[in-house]
């Protein structure tokens, strides 16, 4: 009952008693179809515009002219698979799993297949952000530790360490969680997990 309800506000995809029910109802079949025709050519004619160029036999034989191989270790878990890290000009350009890697043998899961994004990434976080006024701004360190450590010790103080729950999370590595556990252990608290088990 919940469920539907849920799925009936949100405009979910559902398959129930013979009926479908569209991703977002709001957009029909046919407004779909355009927008798909619309991205398709515009990605044609960027494809085709001056931007990019065919690949002479070199570049396709070795587009990193020059490169490094770099024997490293996929950061997200303890299991500590091999990644063959290609380093060019100094920035990391592609990865291949460490075939002959002792704990990974050739395996890696998709997290780790993805490694090079969390460093290469647009998306990637480089300092604090703060939400001032709805829009994410820059802030400094010392701004960032000032106030949350601030907002922490005024939990702590009105309610107690059991107060607060620390949340690790796939994406923090082997050593930032031994991190997390020990600032959990210091600030008084068990409340710690992570967030797969939630
Ligand atoms: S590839 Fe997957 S299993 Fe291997 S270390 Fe990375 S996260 Fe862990």
């Amino acid at each position: 009952m919940a469920i539907s309800r849920i799925r009936k506000s949100a405009g979910d995809s559902a398959v129930g008693a013979g009926r479908r029910v569209t991703l977002n109802p709001k957009v029909a079949r046919r407004s779909f179809l355009k927008i798909s025709a619309a991205t398709a050519a515009l990605t044609g004619v960027a494809m085709t515009s001056k931007m990019t160029r065919k690949a002479n036999a070199a570049e396709k034989k070795s587009p990193y002219a020059g490169s490094t191989k770099v024997r490293t270790i996929c950061t997200y878990c303890a299991v500590g698979c091999g990644i063959e890290a290609e380093v060019h000009n100094g920035v990391w350009v592609r990865q291949e799993i460490a075939a002959d890697h002792p704990v990974s043998r050739g395996g890696h899961c998709c997290k780790g297949a993805g490694a090079i994004d969390m460093v290469t990434s647009p998306k990637r976080m480089k300092n604090p952000m703060k939400k001032v006024n709805g829009k994410w701004t820059n802030i400094t360190w010392d701004q960032a530790i000032t106030e949350i450590g601030d907002k922490l010790l005024a939990i702590r103080e009105k309610d107690g360490p059991d107060a607060l729950h620390f949340n690790g999370s796939a994406k923090v590595s082997t050593e930032m969680a031994y991190q997390q556990r020990k600032f959990a252990a210091f600030w008084g608290s068990n409340n710690i997990d992570h967030q797969a088990r939630i």
